[in-house]
């Protein structure tokens, strides 16, 4: 049986399916609504060193049955179908594509099922791009499969070795391709803070993918989860993790670059759930259940920091101007971006007011 118990119901659908990227919106709109269900590192042969998918996804289990399926899908439904017009069933956690033939079809049979009752509109998963390839792709080809993530992690083959990955750049790269050709919506999982990364090693893993131009990204930063092999290197004082505030600015850098190459950062930073806020799951690292929100609040500061420095000499007050939906990103938390401005730019009081005619990534100036 399927164990999803540790991520509650609420837990869930905040966390999947939260507007973490500013330009979405929250209630019937295209963006899909998502069912996860947790395989957790099935299909899987590998070990990459950050990686404790029982830790991560809060899972002892090991493979959902059908009944567990169907109530997984069913829990949600109700609130999935208030909420959104396109409901998805993802399988997240594991390496979708490889599992062995019988127990993927079989996993794909019953979420067809589900889907031919009505309760979803489509499947999604995630998978190694070395589990691409035009065998797998047209053995699934019938499915109602819409979207493919791919766990590319990084573009750097040094980084990649590592971590243990087992698969190069050029996989990930051959991946997109082949689904691409095949005619999914196909996304990039990146990491941050991975060993042997640099900011130059993250830049050109940032510059790799803009030449790729997936359909999405989501990017996390690396934590150190209990058990996995960076836990025991960091304790032996091998790796050193980001902190929290390394992480915001090095998500920042990727995210910048990739919004301006028009490639929709769909996540930053990991799932929260309540073991991972218990904090008995990870060893160190920057974790932290609102990390979107972090970077978020940093970009609106930087924004609003150019554009303050930009007008000087500054009147006693100004206003600034944001979408509804991102005013407390401008804002920051506990009014922090607010409070920094001030102190930055003496003697100004700053009123920040909602115009929803601005796009929800814009700060101006009055
Ligand atoms: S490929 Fe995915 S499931 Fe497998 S070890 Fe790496 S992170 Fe874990």
């Amino acid at each position: 049986m399927h164990d999803k118990t540790r991520l509650t119901g609420l837990n869930l659908i905040q966390l999947f399916n939260n507007g973490t990227n500013p330009n979405s919106t929250c209630c019937m709109t295209g963006k899909p609504f998502i069912i996860p269900v947790f395989i957790p590192h099935q299909g899987c042969p590998h070990q990459c060193v950050f990686c404790n998918q029982k830790t991560i996804t809060g899972s002892t289990a090991t493979f959902p049955d059908a009944e567990s399926l169907r109530k997984i899908v069913f829990d949600f439904l109700d609130f999935a179908r208030a909420h959104r017009t396109n409901v998805q069933i993802a399988f997240y956690g594991g390496n979708f594509l490889g599992l062995k033939a019988e127990r993927l079809c079989f996993l794909l049979n019953k979420a067809t099922d589900l889907i031919h009752q009505g309760a979803a509109d489509s499947i999604r998963f995630s998978t190694r791009p070395d589990t691409i390839t035009d065998e797998r792709l047209k053995m699934i080809a019938a499915y109602p499969i819409k979207i493919i993530e791919l766990g590319a992690q990084s573009m750097d083959d040094s980084v990649l070795k590592k971590i243990k990955r087992g698969h190069s750049s050029r996989d990930t790269e051959k991946a997109l391709k082949l689904l691409r050709e095949h005619g999914y919506v196909a996304g990039l999982q990146l990491m941050v803070g991975l060993p042997d990364e640099d900011e130059a090693s993250l830049l050109s893993t940032g510059r790799y993918i803009v030449n790729l131009h997936p359909d999405f990204v989501r990017i996390y930063p690396t934590v150190v989860l209990k058990e996995s092999l960076l836990a025991r290197w960091y304790l032996e004082g091998r790796y050193f993790p980001l902190s929290i505030k390394e992480a915001v600015e090095r998500v920042k850098i990727l995210y910048r670059l990739f919004q301006e190459n028009d490639i929709p950062v769909i996540r930053m930073g990991l799932q929260a759930s309540e073991d991972l806020d218990a904090g008995d799951r990870i060893v160190a690292g920057p974790y932290h259940p609102s990390f979107g929100e972090l970077v978020y609040s940093a970009l609106f500061f930087d924004k609003a920091k150019k554009m303050l420095e930009n007008s000087k000499p500054l009147p006693d007050t100004i206003t600034l101007k944001v979408n509804p939906r991102s005013l407390s990103k401008m804002r920051g938390h506990k009014n922090r971006n607010m409070i920094k401005l001030k102190a930055e730019f003496r003697a100004i009081a700053i009123d920040l007011v909602c115009d929803s005619s601005l796009s929800e990534d814009t700060v101006e100036m009055v």
